[in-house]
């Protein structure tokens, strides 16, 4: 449907004075407002009136619409026109009061204005507690969740089986009717929930027990979730249609399961690259040696060359997490830590000093004498051997 021109609605030139605009305006709501004027598209003339209107009164959109046309003024331009943005207010039943309908024709989404549309049901989010491994393999779980599904004694409706609701004769099913008001600018248009149907466009005479009247009850829902092996923390996943239901017929929201990933006392994840410090003795770096590691595939045996230095990261390819979009595995990443005995017998210290001599090295010279000190006092020679 295209839109006509607004200068065109209000039958007046492009260079029309303010005054020449609100007088068009004030002359063409009488006629057409809805509660004076039953004729089939009165309604609709006005809505196109006092849309025209609001916009020719201000003189910066005015400015825009000059400029742009319909696309300055109308985010929903293109999609049928329409007189969005009653939405935010409309179906709560709360909102009592008057609303300019300048201010919600701004304010608002663009949304259809009849209550009665299918409207999609609202998203939920539910966060999913996996141990480290289950976000690394993959698992099935079922959870379990309260939302708002549709009655089923009276199929959503509200009305006690055997009845329907009826269309709000006040406000003709739209759920709101408009009013005049007298401002310091003049008489201006205003939109009103309907008092009589709270703005639902429908009346229920007899309410459904299960639900009074509401078309709705909560409800626990379970679902089954396939979590994909590799997920990480924070991530989510979308369940469509597993969120609330829809209203008047329409579909059902969805669910965003998010991910809470426990973290491994062992292990530390990059997505699919997994990372793991390898505790190692000085003998086993100095020598070398095989050792087993583990990994989230198993043990793994990983040959650790003499002469390793701390710090060295060895790579273990494929055995890190399942990648989560494309194939394979990430790597795990094995970084040597060399641990540093914290005590020594007797032989292994003898051995100590006695590897550092065979090299030509002498033991530290502060440690030496320190260590002097403390067998004299105690009365040992410096081989820690009892003085006779
Ligand atoms: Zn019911
Ligand atoms: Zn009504």
């Amino acid at each position: 449907m295209a839109k006509r021109d607004y200068y065109e609605v209000l039958g007046v030139s492009k260079s029309a004075s303010e005054d020449e605009i609100k007088k068009a305006y004030r002359k063409l709501s009488k006629k057409y407002h809805p509660d004076i004027n039953k004729e089939p598209g009165a309604d609709e003339k006005f809505k196109e009136v006092s849309e025209a209107y609001e916009v020719l009164s201000d003189s910066q959109k005015r400015a825009a619409y000059d400029q742009y046309g319909h696309a300055s003024t109308d985010p929903n331009f293109g999609a049928g026109g329409g007189f969005g943005g009653f939405e935010g207010f409309g179906g709560g039943g709360s909102f009592g009061g008057f609303e300019d309908i300048f201010e919600s024709f701004f304010g608002g989404g663009g949304r259809s204005s009849n209550p009665n549309a299918p409207r999609q049901g609202s998203d939920l989010q539910y966060s999913l507690n996996l141990s480290f491994e289950e976000a690394v393999f993959g698992t099935q779980k079922n959870v379990t969740f309260k939302r708002e599904d549709q009655c089923k004694t009276c199929h959503g409706s509200g009305a006690k089986p055997g009845t329907s609701p009826e269309t709000c004769p006040r406000c003709s099913g739209q759920g709101t009717i408009n009013v005049e008001r007298q401002t310091p600018l003049g008489r201006v248009m205003s939109r009103q929930t309907c008092p009589e149907c709270q703005g639902k466009g429908q009346i229920i005479k007899d309410p459904c027990v299960d639900c009074q009247g509401s078309g709705r009850v909560a409800e626990n829902h379970s679902v089954k979730v396939n979590v994909p092996a590799g997920v990480e923390d924070g991530q989510q996943m979308r369940l469509s249609g597993q969120g609330e239901a829809g209203y008047n017929g329409g579909p059902y929201g969805d669910l965003f399961v998010v991910f809470r990933v426990e973290e491994s006392d062992i292990f530390n994840r990059e997505g699919s690259d997994i990372f793991y410090d390898l505790p190692v003795s000085f003998v086993q770096v100095t020598l070398g040696t095989e050792v087993e590691v583990p990994t989230v595939h198993g043990k793994v045996k990983l040959k650790i060359p003499a002469g390793t230095q701390t710090g060295t990261t060895f790579r273990l390819r494929g055995k890190g997490a399942p990648r989560l979009r494309g194939s394979g595995n990430g790597d795990q990443h094995v970084t040597v830590k060399l641990i540093t005995p914290k005590h020594l017998n007797e032989a292994q210290r003898e051995a100590l000093k006695d590897f550092a001599e065979a090299g030509g090295d002498k033991v530290g010279d502060q440690e030496e004498g320190f260590f002097d000190k403390m067998k004299d006092a105690f009365n040992f020679d410096s081989k820690g051997k009892k003085k006779k």
